[in-house]
């Protein structure tokens, strides 16, 4: 499928444009009716980025330390996140141990490993492997890993243990909380808005290679509003 990543469409009144390559925080609107077409994300790439590392590591506080003491047979023990689950597993309650593992461990775990995945070469500039894929399974688990979810998978988890065990209000749980608030603002980054970071990485030469010049490629400035009515003609792309 050949894709062409100089031209945008307008998502409100269809027109094509010239896609002009934002810096910093940069917003390209639509000069026909308005709508805000993408913005640049370069300058928000380090926070997200240091903010998912935090998360992880709040991730792993939260599911390493005890969150409930289970009582059996007058024996008490503590156990973390996923021991509860377990617990539940065992009560035959496994329905809802799965559920609750997916939105609590599973979706957040693989939304956080994957960003990281691709935000730190991409920081670095260069193209993780398996670049598309990976984006496509942060944008499918992402309606799954919602922070909604998340919360009520830990309260279910909570409120089903209540009947076999003490919760804890300990290291866990607090840290619970700091992730609910981290990955409620991990999310409101768009992975979307990498693929135009990748373009641009994949459109710079390499600092090895020998530069060629383009001759058939347009100004950044200068094509930056312009509708696709007269679209000037797009150089292929090699390779
Ligand atoms: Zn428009």
């Amino acid at each position: 499928m050949e894709h062409d990543h100089h031209l945008i469409a307008c998502h409100e009144c269809d027109t094509l444009f010239r896609k002009p390559r934002l810096s910093g925080r940069a917003t390209a609107r639509c000069p026909r009716c308005g709508a805000t077409l993408y913005r640049g994300v370069s300058g928000r790439l380090d926070s997200i980025t240091a903010l998912t590392v935090a998360a992880l590591i709040t991730f792993l506080i939260a599911q390493g330390f005890p969150i409930v003491e289970l009582e059996t047979n007058g024996i008490t023990s503590q156990t973390s996140l996923f021991g509860a689950l377990v617990a539940l597993w065992d009560e035959n309650m496994q329905i809802v141990a799965v559920i609750v593992f997916c939105a609590t461990t599973l979706f957040p775990l693989t939304e956080l490993v994957a960003l990281l995945y691709i935000l730190i070469p991409v920081r670095r500039g260069h193209v993780p492997p398996g670049f598309n894929r990976v984006l496509r399974a942060i944008q499918f688990v992402r309606p799954w890993g919602m922070i909604e979810v998340f919360m009520l998978g830990v309260l279910v988890t909570i409120v089903k243990m209540v009947s076999l065990a003490r919760v804890m209000p300990e290291a866990a749980l607090f840290a619970f909380g700091a992730l609910t608030l981290m990955l409620a603002v991990v999310v409101t980054f768009d992975p979307r808005t990498l693929w135009d970071v990748v373009d641009d990485l994949r459109a710079r030469p390499a600092p090895r290679r020998k530069q060629k010049a383009h001759p058939g490629q347009p100004g950044r400035a200068a094509v930056a509003n312009r509708p696709a009515s007269a679209p000037a003609p797009v150089t292929p792309r090699q390779g």
